[in-house]
């Protein structure tokens, strides 16, 4: 399933250009294009899948695939170390594209705190 307007779809549809950091026939990932850190890059499923809210059981093996993904990415893009993984979800989250993504921020440097105190 794709969504005609969605911009995350449109990248994997080519209409939008990309900076890849891998792809086969079930995910895509991509540089973030406004970087937080040195390594910052998301890894989207292809299908259109709008909120981690709307996931369920089918949604298992591509989840999988991409959580298992994120480390190995994360080296091969530089960042052997760790890194931080995110995913923002729904108004609460303050996800902003309606297309599921995680987040692999990360580099040479300690990441700051994982959110501020209130
Ligand atoms: P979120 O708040 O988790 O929904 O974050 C959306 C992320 O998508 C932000 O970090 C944006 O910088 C990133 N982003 C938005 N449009 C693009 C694009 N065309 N290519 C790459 N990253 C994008
Ligand atoms: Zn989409």
């Amino acid at each position: 399933m794709q969504d005609a307007n969605c911009i995350f779809c449109r990248i994997v549809r080519g209409e939008l250009p990309s900076r890849k950091v891998y792809e086969d026939e079930d995910v895509l990932a991509f540089h973030d294009i406004n970087p937080l850190a040195g390594v910052h890059f998301l890894i989207i499923p292809k299908q259109h899948l709008a909120s981690m809210m709307d996931a369920g059981e089918q949604h298992t093996g591509v989840l999988g695939k991409m959580m298992v993904l994120a480390p190995r990415l994360a080296r091969e893009s530089g960042s052997e170390d760790g890194f931080r993984l995110i995913l923002n979800t729904g108004r609460v989250g303050r996800q902003e594209v309606d297309h599921v993504h995680m987040h692999i921020i990360g580099g040479k440097q300690p990441l700051g705190p994982m959110l501020p105190r209130a």
